[in-house]
């Protein structure tokens, strides 16, 4: 389903101000309440919606990044989804409960409740330095994280092998208790995790010895990467299920891999096009010559024809790096650098001046020429 403009979501104009923003958002809030609302789950979802346009629209960065970027804005930063404007307005996840907490901060209420239920299991962030030519045809990696998993000897239950935990009696299980309370909407019914169980709906009798109940433990693991060719600097890749396991029997977290590239020796990377330096001595240049350059594979021939300029960039089609979405391969630009002999004998210094004779460039000659251009520029 497209995503609907947050303008449009808020009923707000372009040039809305924050206060018009604030407003409405209020209104909507009032009107959508999953807990005023007889069809809870529609409620919750218009809800949703509501709350992550007012998240945008709200702060002056990222909605300035919205009207430029529209939704696309946020694509893969992850931090516009319910879970992470959830935790922020009450510290909850998952967990709709959190909504009366939105609710309460616009409009008076208080007191903070959690239920504890199944949640998803935190993202883990690996960070992985990888080479030049790992970055240019991928690689295999391994990283080392240390994690939360569900214990192996409960199971994730947190009860002793060959007991089971119960249900909890106070709550019947559901590990909150319904409660009515008067708001300035009329009267709505609140929850409150059950103080028996602490939200869990669960009573362990015989705690597990591993994990002392928790269900869970600490470990470290090396955990495979694929890292496909064409990553670069900040690529974050995404391991599905590879982060932390979620409490109370939750989805597992995902582990998130940031690339860095160490710079390479010769080449330098432009896109998915790689570029080096090439030096020729000044007879090479003058007189052109077949040299061989490396790449990314090997090496390659290169013609240099007579008379090539400092500067001059070569070009090889498809010897650059491959596209990170599969398609295509970038070009190997070779920059040819003319260098200037230091030392020389005698003899090629005369062959030198004998040359610069033949050419009408002797070194008063190449003053009136060229330089003495330059000096007429500046001064006249
Ligand atoms: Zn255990
Ligand atoms: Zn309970």
């Amino acid at each position: 389903m497209a995503k609907r403009d947050y303008y449009e979501v808020l009923g707000v104009s372009r040039d809305a101000s924050q206060e018009e923003v604030k407003k409405a958002f209020r209104n909507l809030a009032r009107q959508y309440h999953p807990d005023a609302n007889p069809n809870k789950e529609e409620a919750e979802a218009k809800f949703k919606e509501i709350a992550e346009a007012y998240e945008v629209l709200s702060d002056p960065e990222k909605r300035a990044n919205y009207d430029r970027f529209g939704h696309s804005a946020f694509d893969g930063q992850g931090f516009t989804n319910f879970e992470d404007i959830f935790s922020r307005f009450g510290g909850f996840r998952h967990d709709f409960g959190g909504l009366g907490d939105i609710f309460d901060m616009f409009f008076g209420g208080g007191s903070p409740r959690q239920r504890r239920g199944p949640e998803r299991g935190a993202d883990i962030r690996a960070d992985l330095e990888i080479s030049f030519k790992e970055a240019a045809f991928g690689v295999e990696k391994e990283v080392k994280i240390p994690r939360v998993e569900n214990c192996g000897t409960c199971n994730g239950s947190g009860a002793a092998p060959g007991s089971k935990p119960q249900p909890c009696v106070v709550c019947a299980g559901a590990g909150q208790i319904q409660f009515t309370q008067n708001t300035l909407l009329g009267r709505v019914i609140q929850t409150r995790p059950c103080e028996r169980c602490r939200g869990s709906g669960k009573i362990i009798e015989k705690p597990c010895a591993t994990c002392h109940g928790t269900g869970q433990v600490r470990r470290t693991r090396r955990i495979h990467v694929k890292i496909p060719a064409g990553v670069d600097n900040g690529t974050r890749l995404r391991v599905s299920g590879e982060g932390e396991a979620g409490p109370y029997g939750g989805p597992t977290g995902d582990l998130y891999v940031y690339i860095s590239v160490h710079p390479h020796r010769i080449f330098t990377r432009e896109g998915n096009d790689i570029i080096c330096e090439i030096p020729l001595s000044f007879a090479q240049a003058a007189l052109g010559d077949e040299i061989e350059v490396p790449t990314l594979e090997g090496t390659a021939k290169i013609r240099i024809p007579e008379g090539t300029q400092h500067g001059t960039v070569f070009q090889l089609r498809n010897q650059g790096i491959h596209s990170l979405n599969g398609y295509g391969r970038g070009d190997q630009h070779v920059i040819v650098k003319v260098v200037t002999p230091t030392k020389l004998t005698e003899q090629q210094k005369q062959l030198l001046r004998e040359l610069a004779r033949l050419s009408g460039e002797s070194p008063s000659g190449v003053e009136k020429g060229f330089f003495g251009k330059m000096r007429d520029a500046f001064t006249g």
